[in-house]
């Protein structure tokens, strides 16, 4: 599918009386990789909280496929194909790899004759098996989550991610925390997710994200400053002000 895929207009975000988003207008191409980026308080996570509908904007509408998802709760943004992982690590480390993909192949499912409904349960298996293989994770399936390797750990919660197949991958900071071997393999795994679906990702290693994305969108105390191809990104001299210069 080409075209649009999300669409953010004007929004906003106040908590309390501080403003944390002001007049985002945005829109997302799908197959592409796009990145949010911006310096530490810049609005990137609150944006993506709100694309993910897990916070509500103050102001401003959503739109996906050309359908509003204002005021809709978050399990219906995965219900819609939008789908997300978070900036901090949110896995079971007592539970298998295999188990913590297919804990969330279970949430995704309304029906509970999964437990006496031998086909309905393979399926899970299989859907959670998928995922990990994905992200290269499926040699790993039976070790317990705490056991992995911090960027395993990530690539896990990517696969989390994964199992409700959406259309649209929203990755907060998919690479904090990894040293250059580890954000090489992550870069990798990014590049293939992206070849199938359409992420939107949020950064602030810039060099990173002028290399893998086809866009960057870039915020800056709440206001979106730039918007364009890497080349532009790199030589748009506020951007370069404001975020290059640090
Ligand atoms: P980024 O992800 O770009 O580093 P955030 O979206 O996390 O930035 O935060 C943007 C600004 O909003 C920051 O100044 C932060 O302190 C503030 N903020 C974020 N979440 C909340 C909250 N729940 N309550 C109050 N202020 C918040
Ligand atoms: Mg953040």
């Amino acid at each position: 599918m080409s075209g649009e895929l999300l669409r953010a207009e004007g929004i906003g975000k106040r908590f309390g009386g501080f403003v944390a988003l002001e007049g985002i207008t945005v829109s997302f191409a799908a197959g592409q990789l796009t990145s949010i980026i911006g310096p530490n308080g810049a609005g990137k996570s609150t944006f993506f909280n709100i694309l993910s509908g897990a916070l509500t904007p103050t102001s401003g509408k959503l739109h996906f496929r050309g359908r509003e998802l204002n005021g809709l709760p978050q399990h219906r943004f995965v219900h819609q194909g939008i789908s997300r992982s978070y900036q901090i690590t949110n896995i079971f480390p007592d539970l298998s790899v295999h188990e913590n993909v297919r804990v969330a192949a279970q949430a995704l499912t309304v029906s509970y004759d999964i437990w006496r409904n031998r086909a309905r349960l393979a399926e899970l298996h299989a859907r959670a098996d998928a995922a990990l293989e994905a992200v290269g994770l499926l040699s790993k399936r039976n070790e317990l989550a705490k056991f992995l390797s911090h960027g395993q750990q990530r690539a896990l919660e990517i696969a989390i991610a994964l199992v409700s197949e959406p259309e649209l991958l929203l990755l907060d900071e998919p690479t904090a925390g990894m040293g250059p071997e580890e954000t090489k393999d992550m870069v990798a795994l990014l590049e293939r997710l992206a070849d199938r679906r359409t992420v939107l990702l949020v950064e602030h290693k810039m060099k990173m994200v002028l290399g893998l994305s086809k866009r960057v969108v870039v915020l800056h105390h709440g206001r979106l400053l730039a918007d364009g191809a890497p080349d532009e990104i790199r030589s748009n001299p506020e951007v370069r002000r404001v975020y290059l210069g640090q």
